[in-house]
């Protein structure tokens, strides 16, 4: 335990090698570094909304070695509009490989007692906690952070993005939280052999498929080597929404109701709320390999983690907190553009779900 009152403003508390941060435990000039660094991502959200990149989101990553906030990445805003991609919001861009690389850098430099912060404008949804989670385990797995030091900082609440912009992440949250066999997207198991031949021997390999609405299919490596985010399932997805925008589609992020086929055993939550995002209606287990989205934890319990509230119970990577006040500029100018022109700007939520806006 490296952290007082003294050295960072902050208290924590201290249970052997896990360490809880309580919402209001930030404190001092480490809260107003990330107060300031909160008001760049909404600036640049509003920049983002401005230029028609995607919706009035905003993230950057940092590290604080006890005195000094280091800024690693960003803030780089959501850019679901510009790449084609469901799920490019802007903590899955801050989160891109060469940014992971800067930020395993930075930590192996500054050694013991580091704490990394990630701050968004606005709550994560599942599928950027889901990807959080991920990146926090594979830190304090690779002996670059301790347990308990990666915090998510955010402004606006699921309720404020619901009420200002019409986003709705909240009931996508709520889907995870049901049993499995009452969730938005249904989930099944397929036989090698059952399954349609044009794509079973990339299941064979353990790739996963996307099968589309019009009868293609795009594969998905799992690219962990390279992207700790990139499991198969997110590369098919990828794939996909790039072959749409590549053929023209307007909404290449929405694959119409495709199906998910993937080599897991068990649906872990980033697959879930991936294919939330993508607009999937079903995900075809093949068990062809025991692989996991977070190493150090099956995909079951992993699911349970990334779904449960409150935040930041037991087994949770990521301490999730937030940070008020919050200006909140780049939805109100995103609501404002939408009511002069509904055209101007994309409403895209992913998976329908009814009566939920
Ligand atoms: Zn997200």
């Amino acid at each position: 335990m490296s952290f007082s009152a003294k050295d960072g403003g902050m208290s924590i508390i201290s249970d052997h090698d896990i360490t809880l941060v309580p919402a209001n435990a930030i404190t001092g000039p480490l809260l107003g570094m990330l107060h300031a660094r909160l008001q760049a991502c909404d600036d640049c959200a509003v920049a983002n909304v401005r230029a028609g990149l995607g919706g009035p989101f905003g993230a950057s990553l940092h590290v604080y070695d006890g005195s000094e906030l280091i800024d690693v990445a960003g803030p780089v805003g959501n850019a679901v509009l510009s790449t084609g991609l469901a799920s490019a919001h802007a903590e899955d861009r801050v989160m891109v490989p060469e940014n992971v690389e800067k930020l395993r850098a930075v930590l192996a430099r500054v050694g013991a007692g580091a704490s990394v912060y990630v701050v968004s404008s606005a709550e994560s949804c599942p599928a950027c906690h889901a990807k959080l989670e991920i990146l926090a385990r594979s830190l304090v797995g690779d002996g670059l952070l301790g347990a308990g030091r990666f915090h998510v900082l955010y402004g606006a609440t699921y309720d404020d993005t619901r009420e200002v912009a019409g986003f709705h992440d909240a009931p996508y949250h709520t889907d995870m939280t049901k049993a499995p066999g009452e969730r938005l997207i249904a989930v099944g198991h397929c036989a090698l052999n059952d399954c349609p031949a044009s794509f079973r021997v990339a299941l064979e390999q353990g790739h996963a498929v996307i099968a589309s609405h019009d009868g293609y299919h795009f594969v998905g490596h799992d690219a962990r080597g390279d992207d700790v985010i990139a499991t198969a399932e997110i590369s098919a997805i990828r794939n996909a929404c790039r072959a749409e925008q590549a053929s023209g589609s307007s909404t290449p992020w929405d694959l119409e109701q495709g199906v998910l086929y993937s080599p897991a055993q068990a649906v872990g939550p980033l697959m879930y709320a991936e294919a939330q995002w993508a607009n999937i209606s079903r995900i075809v287990l093949t068990l062809q390999s025991k692989v996991q989205e977070a190493a150090d934890i099956g995909n079951d319990d992993f699911f349970h983690i990334v779904a449960a509230r409150p935040y930041n119970g037991a087994g949770a990577a990521a301490q999730i907190i937030r940070l008020s006040p919050f200006e909140n500029k780049a939805q109100h100018e995103w609501a404002r553009q939408r009511a002069e022109d509904p055209e101007a700007t994309r409403q895209y939520n992913g998976l329908s779900i009814s009566g939920s806006v």
